[in-house]
């Protein structure tokens, strides 16, 4: 059994260079050079999704929120006599209730994928979709242990750069952009373009089978990214699923090609494997390739089941924790963590690695609806944030956004973020070698 200690401070210890060994006490119990005031509400024994009552408090002209700490004037930490530091709220509960995705288990909020929604979210609420607040909570914990230790605490970087960067690519669409973009044009009276699309497609290279020109982007770059295939085609209660097989010559030889350019290939879990592991096992028997991670279709990662199955399929991670409504951090982490097991109260071996943006989010009817020159102003803050963590930035851009019959200025936008991240000095990784850095700090 996890104590939520435990679990938070494992992931404290992914994240610094702390001295060793590390005297940290939480709760009367257990003193320690740095002792962390526990809080006395019982609202872990209990199965509530939302804490009572939330205090704000200001951190650097940032207002942090807390959820298991009364309001007082104290300041975040004292240090007494004997040179003992007392950190006064109750940081551990706060990051452990948001990092663990406990509103999420707890919630019985769903949307009609079963995903469980923005609107409902202590981040909706609250306002801090853009702010990694479990950063700062373990933030302030290092200052506590620099003044108690009397030195300063270096934070882990990615391969010497201070920041890492994700770019995914999930392939729901590879042969139909002449219909699937094809036949609206048409409806709306615009003959040449679906009869150009159709002509392509006749020709046997349909505009969306343009993964060549995606790594042909990522060489740009250059960039090694995670490319996630969907093995199944059939659809799912009225849901489309791949307009292709994975096992057909054509993908074999496009999957071949993507690993022979340094690309990973993952496991894009179709609808409803979020719940239903026989058929998650299916689909990975499908890849050629064994794979070491998966990100489900429409993000449909399902809190009650989708963190145990992942795990008896052995796969070490998921990137499906992301809000398609919002970007930002849903988990309000900017780094790799470890998925939570509420039924036998543990940690999970399956590394999550949070999805901050995925391309439709920025234009979508059912989302935001950014103009091209919008985009950068507004993902700007929430970059900004990783880089001050130095976290990992993940970004799901689909293959058909390189296209121009995709989203609108699909592939100018990728152009940009990526260049605004290049430019900051970021490391591109591909999803498994983020997992492997984070798990060897
Ligand atoms: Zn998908």
């Amino acid at each position: 059994m996890t104590s939520i200690f435990d679990y938070v401070l494992f992931h404290f210890q992914r994240l610094y260079h702390l001295p060793s060994p590390l005297e940290l006490g939480y709760g009367p119990d257990s003193p320690g050079r740095v002792q962390i005031r526990a809080t006395t509400s019982t609202f872990f024994e209990r199965q509530q999704p939302k804490p009572v009552q939330t205090v704000w408090k200001d951190w650097q002209g940032a207002q942090i929120p807390l959820f298991f700490d009364e309001a007082t004037d104290a300041p975040w930490f004292t240090q007494n006599g004997q040179g003992q530091v007392e950190v006064q709220y109750d940081l551990i509960a706060s990051a452990f209730y948001l990092l663990s995705g406990w509103q999420e288990f707890y919630g019985q909020e769903r949307d009609q994928f079963g995903r469980f929604p923005y609107r409902a979210s202590q981040q909706a609420r609250h306002r801090f979709i853009t702010k990694p607040l479990v950063n700062y909570y373990l933030q302030i914990l290092r200052e506590a242990v620099e003044l108690a230790y009397g030195q300063e605490v270096q934070p882990r970087l990615w391969q010497g750069k201070p920041f890492a960067t994700c770019l995914t690519h999930d392939v729901d669409y590879c042969q139909s952009a002449w219909k699937v973009a094809g036949i609206p044009a048409l409806k709306k009276g615009n003959l040449s373009l679906f009869l150009q699309l159709a002509l392509q497609k006749a020709k046997g290279k349909d505009a969306w089978f343009n993964l060549p020109q995606v790594a042909q982007e990522l060489q740009r770059l250059p960039a090694e990214a995670t490319f996630f295939f969907l093995p199944e085609s059939a659809p799912f209660e009225g849901h489309p699923n791949a307009d292709y097989e994975v096992t057909s010559p054509p993908l074999q030889q496009q999957i071949k090609e993507l690993t022979a350019a340094g690309h990973e290939i993952g496991l894009h879990g179709s609808h409803g494997t979020g719940s239903n592991r026989r058929q998650l096992q299916t689909e990975l028997g499908k890849l050629p390739t064994p794979v070491k991670g998966n990100r489900f279709h429409y993000l449909r990662f399902d809190p009650q089941k989708s963190p145990a199955l992942l795990e008896e399929l052995g796969l070490a991670y998921d990137s499906s924790l992301g809000f398609p409504e919002h970007f930002g951090f849903r988990n309000s982490y900017c780094h790799p963590f470890r998925l939570f097991h509420f039924k036998e109260r543990r940690m999970t071996s399956v590394w999550e690695l949070p999805l901050n943006l995925m391309d439709i989010t920025l234009h979508h009817p059912n989302y935001l609806q950014l103009t091209p020159a919008e985009v950068m102003p507004v993902l700007t803050p929430m970059l900004e944030e990783i880089m001050r963590f130095h976290g990992v930035f993940t970004l799901l851009w689909h293959n058909e956004n390189f296209s121009p019959y995709g989203l609108e200025g699909g592939l100018q936008m990728f152009r940009d973020i990526t260049a605004f991240v290049q430019s900051k000095g970021t490391a591109f990784l591909s999803m498994h070698a983020a997992v492997a850095g984070t798990e060897k700090n």
